[in-house]
């Protein structure tokens, strides 16, 4: 998820792109580049870091220019370097590029495009489509905008792109799909960017391009059609937000953003890993150590809050599926023990960051003990990802929000694609089972678009409980895990105390604390140990407390007996933790609110946890 922003008109390029590249920084900031067009001529600064490190580079350098076009990046293909950083330039220097999104086909467009003779100088897969649009234009002699609109025919994947052709030098090309471009309409000056943000000081007059259409942007002229040539007459539309609402994306709090995410961040996850028929899985990083993951004697699961609740789950899904031992350990203890690890157990490393250093000592002790070590990271580069011996990247874009919710789900797709993955090497799963269960799983995102519209549900249940002091958090099985992460948001965003127990365990315990002031939730979805945790339901219900339950949709019985019941789609599998999480994010969040927490930066904490 990178920020892009374009320019063409009357103002001088580079503080228009520059500021309006600080407004995207919520959006990734690996890496920051800008080209601006100088006498028909691209002048190009790209570097690692900041938009702050991007100005301190240009220093006195060339800013001249009308036009131009400048990127915020969050890693997805290749390291956060100054190479890496856009714009990309395709090889014979015909074509400048700035790209947010994932081109999926990119290896086989890079082999085709190898063997007709194409180098390439960087590790993305945007530098990938550059060559693409250069080797059809020169090959077919079309247009700019025509080489643009038949390279991303050919293109599966994601993309938001501006493009500037040199021999075209008065004009810069847009297109999208499934990755966000606006068109700000100026008097006689256009600009383009992921959101308003960066233009709302200067226009109000916006046009949303929709996905697979292309924008050909002159000097006094827009022109829009789509990538198959039909012409569009797109709506121009007013908007009245100032810069700060909309990149929160019209949401009163980044994390609140985030939750409403996941249907995105979860098919950003999938992209280019489950194929259109539901058959396979692809997880390109981690093949090179495909024989060790699948003859390891066991699988130890390491990461700190909840990564580590990914990784409870992981242990659920790893010995469902794929028939491994499975240990998980908080990072922080493991380091510190003296823990028997050989060549044969493979280390699962989860962070979202990629830096919390409790996990990336576990790492280096492991590697020590000669273990295979796998990281599971949001952040592209990150120095966990880099020490590890391979490593499946979760592509849920940048996590704002101190409180984990979109990396949380984002870490359990990838766990569950890999125990899925494994079980079907070891034959433990059927090629039908094996559809059936990645079919589950990709319809996830639907479901939860689906249930984010049961919101204000969630919000009642909120306003009712805002002032207890304690909340008891029960599941069994999956959805252990799922009450673990639930007690936790509430704990890190509205400083009340809460606790995440196994359901079965309430008895030997936790019981003595129930009273009519308890808000028990329950995660009391139908599964194998459905009937059990009913029974768990009454005895709560007999000392008093008061019962908040997660159900499968339609339940009955659990209906009749909870105080308030919360629905989540209906699932067979461990898939169902995936759901069920929603609400329990959504109420830690309105509770909050209420109590008027700082939900996005709590107190004490912080998002990157490099300290020991
Ligand atoms: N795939 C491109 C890269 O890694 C763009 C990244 C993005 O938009 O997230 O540079």
């Amino acid at each position: 998820m990178c920020g892009i922003v374009g320019y063409i008109g009357y103002r001088d390029a580079y503080p228009v792109i520059i500021n309006g590249l600080k407004r995207l920084e919520y959006r990734g900031y690996d890496s920051a580049g800008i080209a601006l067009v100088d006498n028909l001529k691209p002048v190009i600064y790209k570097v690692k870091g900041k938009v702050s490190d991007l100005e301190t580079f240009v220093g006195d350098g060339n800013r001249n220019g009308y036009m131009g076009m400048g990127h915020t990046r969050w890693a997805t293909h290749g390291e956060p370097n100054d190479n890496n950083a856009h714009p990309h330039v395709s090889m014979n220097g015909k074509f400048v590029i700035v790209h947010n999104g994932i081109i999926e086909n990119y290896s086989f467009l890079k082999k085709k495009l190898a063997s007709r003779g194409y180098s390439f100088k960087t590790d993305t897969d945007t530098e990938v489509l550059a060559n693409l649009i250069e080797y059809i234009y020169l090959f077919a002699k079309v247009s700019a905008a025509d080489a643009v609109s038949l390279a991303l025919r050919k293109v599966v994947g994601a993309y938001g792109i501006v493009v500037f052709c040199v021999d075209e030098p008065e004009q810069l090309i847009a297109a999208r799909k499934s990755s966000p471009l606006v068109v700000g309409i100026g008097q006689n000056e256009y600009f383009i960017a992921s959101d308003a943000s960066p233009f709302v000081d200067y226009t109000n007059q916006v046009v949303y391009l929709d996905d697979e259409n292309l924008a050909v942007i002159g000097k006094g002229a827009v022109q829009i059609k789509t990538i198959k040539n039909d012409i569009v007459n797109a709506e121009v539309r007013k908007i009245d937000f100032d810069a700060e609402e909309i990149e929160k994306g019209g949401f009163d709090h980044f994390m609140l953003k985030e939750i409403f995410e996941q249907p995105k961040s979860l098919r950003d996850t999938f992209r280019g890993r489950i194929d259109e028929h539901h058959s396979s899985l692809q997880l390109g990083g981690i093949m090179p150590v495909m024989p060790k993951l699948i003859n390891a004697r066991r699988l130890i699961i390491v990461g700190c809050g909840t990564s580590w609740h990914a990784g409870l789950l992981g242990e659920y899904l790893f010995e469902e599926y794929a028939r491994v031992p499975v240990e998980v350990e908080y990072a922080s203890e493991f380091r510190y023990r003296n823990p028997i690890i050989n060549s044969e157990d493979v280390v699962i490393a989860i962070s979202q960051s990629g830096e919390t250093a409790d996990t990336l000592a576990a790492i280096q002790l492991a590697k020590k003990c000669g273990a295979c070590v796998i990281a599971i990271c949001n952040v592209v580069g990150s120095s966990i990802s880099r020490v590890a011996d391979a490593g499946v990247y979760t592509h849920a874009g940048p996590e704002i929000g101190v409180a984990s919710t979109k990396a949380f789900t984002a870490q359990v797709s990838v766990l569950t694609m890999m125990a899925l993955f494994i079980g079907r090497a070891k034959f433990n799963i059927s090629a039908e089972k094996y559809t059936e269960l990645i079919t589950e799983l990709n319809s996830v995102p639907e479901k939860i678009e689906e249930l984010l519209k049961t919101a204000s549900a969630v919000k009642h249940v909120a306003e009712k409980y805002k002032d207890s002091s304690n909340f008891l958090y029960l599941g069994r099985g999956c959805y252990y895990p799922v009450a673990l992460e639930g007690a936790l948001k509430l704990k890190e965003i509205s400083y009340i105390h809460a606790e995440g127990y196994p359901a079965a365990e309430m008895k030997h315990g936790p019981i003595a604390l129930i009273d009519e002031k308890m808000p028990v939730i329950f995660i009391a979805c139908q599964d194998k140990s459905y009937e059990k945790i009913v029974s768990n339901i009454q005895e709560v219900k007999a000392r008093k407390g008061v019962v908040i339950a997660i159900v499968s949709e339609g339940d009955k019985t659990v209906s009749a007996m909870a105080d308030h019941v919360l629905e989540v789609p209906k699932f067979n599998t461990a898939v169902g933790a995936l759901t069920a999480v929603v609400p329990l994010q959504l109420l830690s969040y309105y509770i909050a609110v209420m109590r008027g927490c700082n939900v996005d930066q709590p107190r004490n904490l912080a998002k990157s946890v490099t300290v020991e």
